[in-house]
């Protein structure tokens, strides 16, 4: 009775509010962009599936706040279980590029992954077909010295990106699969059935619709 698990990831984005988080999500996901903004509503995640390399298919399950995220007051379930993290900042906010490590930080300590040293984390930058002038001075300085330095000397892949133009989203993601499937199989081989643990949460959430996090 070999019943292979269906393959599914799970991402958390991370970053300061009005960042564009959601509006990356719901590009990604449903191919739309609002210029509204709006705190999110509803599901707490959305899931796509994708192919990786031509032959892998596998379902994101891509878990978005609900405007918490200015309080920095998440819970554990939406982090729990989380197969890759992705960081996100705006680029015509030096904020938010300054605040991607705390982001990091909390999500390590909230996560309690396993693995700190070689958990998967991306950047993303976004809003990029913003006017130049807009945009952080010597941004590409500053995210290295961030990328680098702050964020523990190590080479997180970053894709600058537009929700608004659908430029780099997919490319981003596909990346981020590939990333989650690599720390799934490994938290499988290490014997660890993260996904249950998981699963768990997102039965609160769905069972607990007008609760909001539950958590
Ligand atoms: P969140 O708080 O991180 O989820 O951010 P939202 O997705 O709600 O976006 C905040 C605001 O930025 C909204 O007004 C969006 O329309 C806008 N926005 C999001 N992505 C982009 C982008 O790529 N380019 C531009 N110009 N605006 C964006
Ligand atoms: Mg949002």
């Amino acid at each position: 009775m070999s019943s292979r698990k269906k393959t599914l990831l799970k991402v958390i984005i991370l970053g300061d509010s009005g960042v564009g988080k959601t509006s990356l999500m719901q590009q990604f996901v449903n191919n739309k962009f609002s210029h509204q903004y709006k705190a999110t509503i509803g599901a707490d995640f959305l899931t796509k599936e994708i192919i990786i390399d031509n032959n892998k298919p596998v379902t994101l399950q891509i878990w978005d706040t609900a405007g918490q995220e200015r309080f920095q007051s998440l819970g554990v379930a939406f982090y729990r279980g989380a197969d890759c993290c992705v960081l996100c900042f705006d680029v015509t906010n030096e904020k938010s590029l300054n605040n991607l490590t705390s982001w990091k930080d909390e999500f390590l300590v909230q996560s309690n992954v396993s693995n700190p040293q070689d958990f998967p984390f991306i950047i993303i930058g976004n809003k990029i077909d913003v006017d130049d002038s807009k945009k952080i001075p010597s941004l590409q300085k500053k995210l290295h010295n961030i990328t680098h330095n702050q964020l523990g000397g190590l080479n997180y892949p970053v894709f600058e990106t537009s929700a608004k133009d659908s430029i780099n989203v997919e490319a981003a993601f596909e990346v981020i699969a590939k990333m989650a499937l690599q720390q799934e199989e490994l938290n499988a081989a290490s014997g660890g059935d993260v996904n249950d643990d998981y699963n768990d949460a997102i039965n609160i959430h769905l069972d607990g619709e007008s609760s909001g996090c539950g958590c």
